[in-house]
């Protein structure tokens, strides 16, 4: 049996099965033709069957499918990493690679306080973070993340939290590092939007004054762009707005084709390990990282980006969400959140949901409303008139 993620299995409706899939549409066994309206979990920013990416990955395959990377490299790593070093900005230059995002997570909180043991500062024990935080559910992930309803078994180690978490508020950030500044090893946060808890928005001035406050205390930043990378806030990255000491990718890293992440260091982080003495290395390896179908997918949808505009297109996608969707109004909804390629109906009452799926269904959409959030964030090639039906989809549910 398939034991499902983050599912009472005992109560769990059946999956849709899905037999082949292309462009923004899912192919169902009992022949449906559903629109995915999440790009599963946020990946497949290009659709599904991209030629470009299908290529990719078959011709790498040809060659060879995997092989480790330590002790061996090979083009499509090298590629990728050099690739990564020029898109990304500034100096976020070293690319350790791993297989999924919250791996990356793991990684860069480890970086985070080896920077800080390597410097003689082992006594920065705290990781600062915020509410309704999501970075994975690895178990240093969960510590950094504020998500009572999903992460609720962190309660049975007993032990006492490491982590701080504090609203994504300026006054709230300056009393965290006033009170505790010279015992944090890092602040991670999902820069502009918080995904999984909630599609919650904040303002740029927080990550401003977060960069000035790190820099004052030597605390590295990461930001954990696993979902808003590439786009989906509106911005390529919310890095290239404030940089990050260290950042997190995946999901949409590779189109969502296949399975993989990276962790980039800034020089200042890279230049705390780079030493003749043992110890100081970065002790971590996971067996499938820098996959050679992994990099070729990922170079790929690199360049599919920069070729096809996207940036424009998710302006696209906002604005005809705005017109449509954004002045919204229904006593049982308590806000509507749009950013970018994201939009988010909160709802009062997570009951308020319970059937949306299958009536999501019987329009040709594929949603996954979790609590009390029913949301889309569609694949950046979608068409008007199709976003436009995901759109009335959720619209329609409260007019029943
Ligand atoms: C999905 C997600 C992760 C975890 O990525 P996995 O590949 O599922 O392990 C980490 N951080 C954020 C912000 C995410 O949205």
């Amino acid at each position: 049996m398939i034991w499902r993620p983050y599912q009472q299995m005992k109560k769990m409706p059946s999956p849709v099965e899905i037999e082949d899939a292309e462009g923004v549409y899912l192919y169902t066994k009992d022949g449906r033709r559903l629109i995915d309206s999440i790009s599963s979990w946020w990946a497949v920013i290009h659709g599904y069957k991209h030629p470009t990416l299908t290529s990719a990955i078959v011709e790498q395959a040809k060659r060879f499918s995997h092989v480790m990377l330590a002790g061996t490299s090979h083009r499509p790593v090298e590629l990728l990493s050099s690739k990564l070093e020029s898109f990304l900005p500034k100096d976020l230059n070293y690319c350790f690679f791993s297989d999924s995002g919250s791996v990356a997570v793991e990684v860069a909180l480890k970086m985070a306080l080896q920077y800080c043991v390597n410097l003689g500062r082992a006594n920065r024990r705290k990781i600062l973070s915020l509410k309704n935080g999501y970075h994975g559910d690895t178990f240093a992930a969960m510590e950094a993340s504020d998500f009572a309803e999903y992460h609720y078994i962190l309660d049975a180690r007993g032990e006492t939290r490491r982590g701080v978490a504090i609203p994504a508020e300026t006054d709230a950030l300056e009393e965290a590092f006033d009170r505790n500044g010279d015992e944090f090893n890092c602040l991670i946060v999902e820069p502009l939007l918080q995904c999984a808890g909630g599609m919650r928005t904040y303002d740029l001035a927080f990550l401003s004054r977060a960069r000035e406050l790190c820099d004052q205390y030597d605390v590295p930043l990461i930001f954990d762009e696993v979902a808003t990378g590439f786009g989906r806030t509106g911005n390529r990255f919310v890095s290239d707005l404030v940089q990050p000491d260290v950042l997190c990718l995946g999901k949409a890293l590779s189109g969502g084709y296949i399975g993989g992440a990276a962790t980039i260091a800034n020089e200042k982080i890279f230049g705390a390990f780079y030493d003749d003495d043992p110890r100081k290395a970065l002790m971590h390896g996971p067996t499938f990282m820098g996959n050679p179908l992994f990099c070729a997918a990922s170079l790929a949808s690199i360049s599919l980006f920069e070729s096809e505009n996207y940036l424009e297109k998710i302006a696209n996608i906002e604005r005809i969400t705005r017109r449509e969707i954004g002045d919204f109004q229904d006593d049982r909804v308590r806000e509507t959140r749009i950013l970018g390629g994201v939009v988010c109906l909160e709802t009062r009452d997570a009951s308020v949901l319970d059937g949306y799926r299958e009536f999501a269904l019987d329009r040709g959409v594929f949603a996954r409303p979790f609590l009390n959030y029913l949301y889309a964030a569609v694949p950046y090639v979608i068409e008007e008139e199709e976003l436009v039906r995901v759109l009335d989809c959720m619209k329609e549910w409260f007019s029943r």
